[in-house]
């Protein structure tokens, strides 16, 4: 089982970084509940600023994590025996490479393969023969799973809203039904609401299949999916 994760967004809480930067020289007071995509031209920020933002969180020697990251990582690097294997878009992947080994690893940094830049991450995913990628974006998420290819989406604000492929066993849900569809959504039950598909670990009948959308809530979430795959049950040696 191979699994390729995302930088921003997944493991570093990049977005916190970008954000305040552009309150700091807008006097605007964004958070990323402000954000209803991984896209924040809708702020109605201009360009240079975004820029700007953008740069300065590469600039960074060291970017948070999301919690339960480094120590779910390590785990998985254990456990595989395999350098930990992360894609991102990012241009300058040494940016990428540094503010990860920065992270609080114990006793030191995880071998780690970092790949991407300015091509499509389906291409190296292919090149490194990956089966699930971890994404917080849902922008490819159609083409990561008609490729064959699984995918864990990580719940952040930024996709709460998103339409993302139905599968099979979503359409086995009563997706009319705007009283349930607002439960699942906090309440909300106006027309742009998220449609939480795929499995969540523990908490579905049928186990995830290879090629499958799964939502995670976080990486402890995360970390008991990776252990149900790995050894059947219970816990990741
Ligand atoms: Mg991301």
């Amino acid at each position: 089982m191979k699994i390729a994760f995302d930088v921003d967004g997944v493991v570093l809480r990049s977005i916190d970084v970008i954000l305040e930067h552009v309150n700091r020289v807008t006097s605007r007071n964004l958070t990323p509940d402000d954000l209803f995509m991984w896209d924040l031209e809708p702020l109605g920020l201009d360009m240079s600023t975004l820029r700007d933002a953008v740069n300065h969180m590469y600039g960074q020697p060291r970017i948070a994590h999301y919690e339960g990251a480094v120590r779910v990582l390590s785990r998985i690097y254990r456990f595989s025996g395999e350098p930990l294997l992360f894609i991102t878009g990012r241009c300058d992947l040494e940016t990428a490479r540094r503010q990860l080994e920065a992270l609080p690893w114990n006793p030191s940094p995880p071998e780690m393969i970092v790949r991407g830049g300015d091509r499509y991450k389906l291409e190296f995913m292919r090149a490194e023969g990956v089966d699930l990628i971890v994404e917080d974006d849902v922008k490819h998420l159609e083409e990561y799973l008609a490729a064959g290819f699984g995918v864990g989406l990580m719940n952040r604000p930024w996709n709460r809203r998103a339409r993302i492929p139905v599968t099979d066993r979503d359409v086995a849900t009563d997706l009319s039904d705007k009283t349930k569809l607002g439960d699942r959504n906090g309440g909300r039950t106006d027309g742009e609401m998220s449609l939480p598909l795929g499995g969540r670990p523990g908490r579905d009948a049928e186990p995830w299949k290879p090629g499958e959308l799964i939502r995670f809530d976080g990486w402890e979430e995360l970390e008991q999916w990776f252990a149900s795959i790995s050894t059947g049950s219970g816990e990741v040696s």
